[in-house]
């Protein structure tokens, strides 16, 4: 039985608007969509009354930063010990450890909610709602904030409009419906502006261009062409005096190359961590490879962590790429 979207936010919504304090978190290195739901659905908390805040441990990446200037968003952990939610709402993440050890720390007296989209929620929350139909967690915050009858602001339809686009590529991936164009439209006439924030979001120094190139040359291909790995070492970030962010979007050149049905991005992050970022054109579900070494995400876009080198890494995820083929 699918419930409507009424009966959808009515499994959180009367803990969170019975709340007086609430955290609002997004998932480390958090994108477009983690940080535009959460600011939308600040916002419209704080219209309600309800002191709520935007909870991050990390600066905000380059490409977004010109978008969140907003004190009342950034809460650094100095100052975790100035306010203490009673909920505490988790956006945009499959499983608890997607907020990174400290802030699950920092909420475990608190209740938590869970809003997400990713189809391998873990339902970890004391209430959850998790729409895998949703094109992305600004989707969602949408229909939140139009049941608890907020009217939409400028900021907030910039935020939302940011989500469903970064998490569509620009209404081009699988997950992009009518429905989510249809509110990214109301967004325009709520004060978004598509042209301001793309600006916003396509400019960067020129060291993320040196290290595409790096990039680019360094691109590998296994099981007759249809997988694409694109590796980013730690060397190639010094050459190119570029930092983790400016790997947005590189995942798009492995994967648009013909033949590929895999494709993936592999970053060593100098902690003698490597993320990899997976993504499939449909055949495989790529989630489930993820899920696999303790990550998460969709069918055609997932993520993991590695705690080993980056050659170790790129085996076994060949291995299991090859074998859910
Ligand atoms: P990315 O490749 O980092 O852009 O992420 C693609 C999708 O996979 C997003 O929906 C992420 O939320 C998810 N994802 C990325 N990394 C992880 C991880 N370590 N654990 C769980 N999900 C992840
Ligand atoms: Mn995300
Ligand atoms: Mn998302």
């Amino acid at each position: 039985m699918t419930l409507n979207i009424t009966e959808q936010v009515a499994k959180v919504l009367k803990p969170i608007m019975a709340a007086k304090r609430i955290a609002v978190i997004p998932h480390i290195n958090p994108d477009g969509d983690a940080l535009g739901g959460m600011s939308a659905l600040v916002d419209a908390l704080r219209i309600k009354g309800i002191d709520a805040r935007g909870i991050l441990i990390q600066q905000l990446p380059s490409y977004l930063n010109e978008l969140f200037k907003k004190d009342n968003l950034i809460f650094y952990p100095e100052n975790f010990s100035q306010f203490s939610p009673q909920i505490s709402i988790v956006i945009d993440s499959s499983s608890l450890d997607r907020i990174g050890d400290d802030i699950a720390y920092y909420i475990r007296h608190s209740k938590v909610i869970n809003i997400d989209h990713h189809a391998s929620n873990l339902n970890f929350g004391d209430f959850n709602w998790v729409d895998a139909d949703a094109s992305s967690v600004c989707e969602m915050i949408y229909e939140f904030i139009k049941e608890i009858d907020v009217r939409i602001t400028p900021d907030m339809a910039s935020n939302i409009y940011l989500g469903i686009s970064t998490d569509t590529g620009n209404f081009t991936h699988a997950n992009t419906s009518a429905k989510c164009m249809n509110i990214a439209a109301k967004m325009i006439a709520c004060g978004a502006n598509p042209n301001n924030l793309s600006m916003a979001l396509e400019m960067s120094g020129y060291n993320r261009y040196r290290l595409l190139a790096l990039a680019l040359q360094s691109i590998e291909f296994y099981n007759g062409g249809s997988i694409s790995v694109m590796p980013v070492t730690h060397h190639m970030m010094n050459k190119a005096g570029a930092v983790f962010n400016d790997t947005y979007d590189f995942i798009e050149y492995p994967r648009r190359i013909k033949g590929v049905d895999v494709a993936i991005l592999l970053y060593e992050n100098g902690d003698g961590l490597v993320h990899a970022s997976l993504r499939s054109k449909g055949r495989v579900d790529v989630s489930k490879i993820a899920l696999g070494f303790g990550g998460g995400g969709h069918k055609v876009a997932a993520g993991c962590t590695f705690n080993a080198s980056i050659d170790k890494a790129k085996e076994d995820l060949i291995r299991a790429v090859s074998y859910n083929d």
